[in-house]
């Protein structure tokens, strides 16, 4: 556990102690990259015709700021929804009321989206069910925000906005409130993992300490969440480069506890995470499996609390409880046997579990990876109506039968044609017969 009794961590940051919101542009930064393209001004220029601002907020003005790609593009406007639908069809845009109650509606152009959402204050809130009202107030919108660095926006000329000194936070890696922690988190207490999502991001080595230690104590409310929002979070939260350390802070500060109790194998996900690269791209499925014990109970239970899609949690059984054992020091044949039964993804996911497991150098993991990498499922080549055809009567007999010639098959490293295959079962039908 760190130490949170030093004088600057016990002292909770005042109400306003990130000073008066300032109102005018910090500095000129130019749109780029979806920002910049032919269909954002098309929106944009709708949506100003007569004179309104539109600015570019949240996540797309915080990456442009970084120098990265964003993944989508949220636009902010005062004109009222219903407003902003009229105008964009009459411009020839398709507009999609995806959340238009809350004031948000989609405009979408080619294979680019642009989530539009209305000015918006609070007026009260009850947990994530927060009162807003539409409003033409910059500032006051800015202050639902949850990150200063969330809540800079940009105008399409590159006038940045930044009330609450984002730009600075970012540059020292410090992930703070708008506006007092504690406060904020009972507002909405997925704020807790959001705060730990981009502590992971763009955190310096030392997460800000007022809201860390408001996350903890705060962290109690975490159950009171829908699995689909922990979900979203959460796979997000792994997906990021600084997982493991972040995951650590959050064991120490008692959010996994609250969280995911079953999720404390820190370890070995810090040992996935160095053998990772020798497959790419990380998966937050098999980071999750990482962190939980073996077996399918605990899975059932986590997958049950995230409400995981049905692929996601057949995934996540698969990761936690394989219908066969991967691990490195498997021989040829059972390796084989091992990738046709699973198939390339999850075998390969199995095989750097269990190799987090049991410290096995990268090394030694080339040549199944280069195998997996190669290998093409062959199908079998019979099905269940070849035994009826036969004259099997329909029943449990079929399934049997055919599972014995599937093994007769991958025995001979599933190299019999489907005639050969047809062969074996004529043999094996007329060894029945004689057996009766
Ligand atoms: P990413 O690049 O990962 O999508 P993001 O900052 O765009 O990060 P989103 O979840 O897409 O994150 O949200 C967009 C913006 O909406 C945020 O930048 C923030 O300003 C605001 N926001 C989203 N969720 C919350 C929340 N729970 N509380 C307050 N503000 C939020
Ligand atoms: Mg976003």
């Amino acid at each position: 556990m760190l130490d949170l009794s030093g004088p600057d961590r016990s002292r909770p940051l005042p109400r306003g102690a990130i000073g008066t919101p300032r109102m005018e542009p910090v500095r000129h930064l130019d749109p780029v990259g979806p920002m910049a393209s032919l269909q954002a001004r098309r929106v944009l220029q709708s949506l100003m015709r007569t004179g309104q601002e539109a600015r570019f907020v949240g996540g797309c003005v915080r990456d442009a700021v970084l120098g990265v790609e964003a993944s989508d593009v949220d636009i902010a406007t005062p004109l009222p929804p219903e407003e902003v639908m009229r105008r964009l069809k009459a411009d020839g845009i398709r507009v999609v009321p995806t959340g238009i109650k809350h004031g948000t509606v989609t405009a979408v152009l080619d294979h680019d989206s642009f989530e539009i959402t209305t000015l918006r204050r609070d007026v009260e809130t009850f947990g994530r069910h927060a009162r807003v009202e539409f409003t033409d107030d910059w500032v006051a919108d800015a202050t639902r925000r949850d990150f200063t660095f969330n809540a800079m926006s940009l105008s399409p000329e590159g006038d940045l906005y930044d009330p609450f000194n984002g730009l600075e936070d970012l540059e020292k890696g410090r992930v703070r409130f708008v506006g007092e922690a504690q406060a904020r988190i009972r507002e909405d207490v997925l704020r807790i993992l959001r705060f730990f999502r981009f502590h992971a991001r763009f955190g310096g080595p030392e997460p800000e300490p007022t809201a860390i230690r408001a996350c903890s104590e705060l962290a109690h409310l975490l159950p009171t969440l829908s699995g689909e929002r922990v979900r979203e979070e959460l796979l997000r939260l792994l997906d990021a480069d600084r997982a493991v350390d972040v995951w650590r802070l959050m064991l120490d500060y008692g959010i996994v506890a609250h969280l995911l109790p079953q999720a404390t194998r820190v370890e070995r996900l810090a040992a996935l995470d160095r053998l990772e690269w020798m497959v790419g791209e990380a998966d937050p499925m098999a980071r999750l499996a990482a962190l939980l014990p073996k077996g399918r109970t605990t899975a059932q239970e986590v997958a049950e609390r995230l409400k995981l899609s049905n692929a996601q949690r057949d995934r996540l059984l698969l990761l936690a409880d394989p219908p066969v054992d991967v691990h490195p020091d498997l021989g040829i044949k059972a390796r084989r046997h091992a990738l046709q039964k699973l198939g390339t993804e999850p075998y390969r996911d199995l095989l750097l579990l269990a190799a987090s497991d049991r410290g096995t150098p990268a090394a030694e993991l080339l040549e199944p990876l280069a195998e997996a990498a190669s290998w093409i499922i062959v199908p079998f080549p019979l099905k269940g109506q070849d035994l009826l055809d036969m004259g099997v009567p329909p029943g449990p007999e079929v399934g049997r039968i055919l599972a014995g010639v599937e093994g007769w098959w991958a025995a001979r490293e599933f190299q019999p044609t489907r005639e050969e295959c047809l062969a074996e079962l004529r043999r094996k039908l007329a060894e029945r017969a004689a057996g009766d």
